[in-house]
């Protein structure tokens, strides 16, 4: 089998190619950059705790110290000289991380280096795109012109994406949103380690709004809303508004300073139309654009990854699933969809002037809540997305019991014990390509490993794990918030919640689990379509093929399109198969690469039905 192909090593495409390889997904990452990433302070990222524990898992690497990333302690919003909110982060409520975007991407980069399923092929531009019946063939410009044959590929290259272009996929929405004059710099504030949204400051040129952000080693990243259509900001105007911002909140004197960076972060609000045509996606910027309201889009990006991940892994391990596959723009779209229409809805009354009457009852406070959750990762406008409408979703059953996660959302990372008996979180057991179940059991914590296996409900419900149609692993926790006693959660390899059952349910937990894995959305397809064309069958070639123009998703019965012209040296990328041409000696090579890596666990069989 062919790697997969990432577009773009921003980071999701580095994320997304970590993540693969830890499902033993060999990729080949085509980057036109020269694979450096230019060290901008004043483009920082802020992850809530999921996006954070993901790339921190991947990465290998602990954000949030002195050097690399801030965990804020609390959250103040102000109003002219009032506070009008003040909230301190807890276990409920974490701490979002604030990190300088090239230090995640350094932090990935490196984890790459020592990834041997990842390779990163720089200064290699994509300008050409085909999709046949087996995979796809990719063309880059660089110092050296180059095919390259791909099992799948994501556009990850950004919001100008060229594999957007390539596959005709249009990308509405609007234009400069939101505009921020942004500065970086060092200093101390009065309020350290804490996050400031000041709306009205009551300064000369204060402006509408501004925001403090806190970033490791007494960093701070400075944003002002700039008025929808104003001049930009001059460097000379710029500074001007630094000092006056510094002394407003520093009791009238300007204090020491050091600006390590400028810039303008203009938002845009935009959704592609399709995220998947035939074997190729799109994930991050060049998916959607957000970011109004304290919205972030690169937490969006690498919820794409983790989404695309466990999915595009299981197709290149077991062949076609074209219903897993949609699952992914189902699932995804939806969630930023979501995000867009919530800011969409109340950016009129918090940017428009007419205050918030008519959408929230207690106006000014309403306001500030309202601009404070999408900073902290709160509500419609900040909490990770649940798949609730998701095609994976189980059917409903008498033996589903209510938790505090809703079905298809995130679960909490709460402790738990591992086959072996080890104390573990439940988060560090995700993105293996397992399915997670964990039985909640108070009081195990005293029982003794050597009769872990054979106590209680245990021999029964290992039993049903081990009869599952994929691999799973076995977890039990003292405790998961608004779970009753012998509640059993099946969790997906995203971390995404499954279905909660009322004790050990064999039957339940298997049609669930089929139902994850897009088996049951797949069977019903075929169904639809034996239904539909009278018996002939249609194979998996619906969604790809309904997508319509180049792709013919995995199906071997669409057409292939025209094959690229093969390079006069070389054989052609789709004859070759597996090596891009002239650069076999840094693609990764075909095959079930690296059945000894961590992903996949022994036994790891092919899911039936
Ligand atoms: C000043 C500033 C402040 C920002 N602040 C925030 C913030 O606070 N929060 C937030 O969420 N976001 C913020 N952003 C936006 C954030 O940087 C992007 O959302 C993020 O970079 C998107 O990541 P990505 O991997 O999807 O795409 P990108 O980071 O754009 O990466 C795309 C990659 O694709 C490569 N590429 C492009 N075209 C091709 C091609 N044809 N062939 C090969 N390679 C290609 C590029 O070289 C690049 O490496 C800010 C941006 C700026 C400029």
């Amino acid at each position: 089998m062919d790697p997969v192909i990432v577009v773009g090593a921003g980071p999701v495409g580095l994320t997304l190619a970590l993540a693969l390889a830890r499902h033993s997904v060999p990729t080949v990452i085509l980057d036109e950059g020269p694979g450096k990433d230019e060290q901008r302070p004043a483009r920082t990222a802020v992850l809530r705790e999921d996006t954070a524990e993901l790339v921190e898992r991947l990465a290998g690497h602990s954000f949030g110290d002195a050097d690399t990333g801030a965990r804020w302690t609390g959250w103040r919003s102000m109003r002219r000289k009032q506070v009008t909110r003040e909230l301190t982060f807890s276990d409920e409520l974490p701490s979002p991380l604030h990190v300088p975007q090239h230090v995640l991407t350094g932090a990935l980069r490196a984890a790459i280096a020592e990834e041997r399923l990842v390779k990163i092929a720089v200064e290699s531009k994509l300008d050409a795109l085909e999709q046949d019946a087996s995979g796809l063939t990719a063309h880059t410009r660089g110092p050296k012109d180059t095919w390259w044959r791909g099992s799948y590929l994501v556009g990850c290259d950004g919001p100008r994406s060229t594999v957007r272009k390539l596959l005709d996929v249009r990308f509405p929405g609007r234009t400069a949103v939101e505009r921020h004059a942004v500065a970086t710099l060092r200093t101390e504030l009065p309020w350290p380690g804490e996050a400031l949204l000041h709306r009205s400051p009551p300064w000369r040129d204060g402006g509408a709004e501004v925001t403090a952000r806190p970033l490791a080693d007494d960093g701070w990243r400075i944003d002002w809303l700039l008025p929808p259509r104003g001049e930009l900001v001059t460097p000379d105007a710029l500074v001007a508004r630094i000092r006056e911002t510094l002394a407003g909140w520093c009791g009238g004197a300007t204090p020491s300073y050091e600006l390590l960076d400028t810039g303008v972060h203009t938002v845009h609000h935009r959704l592609a139309r399709r995220w998947r045509v035939g074997r190729a996606f799109l994930a991050g910027d060049a998916a959607h654009l957000l970011g109004a309201l304290g919205t972030q889009g690169l937490d969006e990006g690498l919820r794409d990854a983790d989404n695309l991940a466990w999915k595009l892994a299981l197709a290149w391990h077991h062949g076609p699933r074209p219903a897993l596959l949609d699952s992914y723009q189902a699932e995804r779209r939806a969630v930023v969809a979501a995000r867009l229409r919530a800011a969409d809805q109340v950016l009129p009354g918090l940017r428009g002037g007419k205050g918030l009457r008519a959408y929230v009852p207690g106006a000014a406070r309403g306001q500030d809540t309202l601009l404070m959750n999408g900073h902290v990762g709160n509500g419609q406008l900040g909490a990770p997305g649940a798949y609730a409408d998701s095609p994976l979703a189980p059917e409903s059953s008498d033996s589903v019991v209510a938790v505090d996660t809703a079905q298809g959302g995130p679960v909490t990372d709460v402790g738990v014990t591992a086959p072996d008996g080890s104390f573990v979180r439940l988060r560090d057991r995700l993105g293996r390509g397992r399915l997670l179940v964990v039985l909640v059991a108070p009081g195990t914590v005293v029982w003794e490993r050597r009769h872990w296996m054979t106590a209680g409900v245990m021999p029964r419900l290992a039993a049903a794990v081990t009869a599952l149609p994929h691999p799973a692993e076995l977890l039990v926790a003292e405790a998961y918030p608004g779970a009753a006693a012998h509640t059993v959660l099946l969790v997906r390899p995203d971390g995404h919640l499954v279905t909660t059952l009322g004790g050990v349910r064999p039957a339940e937990l298997y049609a669930a689990a089929e139902a994850a894995l897009g088996m049951a959305a797949e069977g019903r397809r075929r169904a639809r379509a034996t239904g539909a064309d009278g018996g002939r069958g249609t194979d998996d070639a619906s969604t790809g093929s309904a997508d319509g123009a180049s792709g013919s998703a995995d199906s071997t019965s669409g057409g292939p399109v025209g094959a690229p012209g093969s390079p006069p040296d070389g054989p052609s990328g789709k004859a070759a198969g597996s090596t891009p041409n002239k650069a076999a000696s840094t693609a990764p090579t075909s095959g079930n690469g690296g059945a000894e890596a961590p992903g996949v666990p022994p036994g790891n069989d092919r899911p039936t039905g």
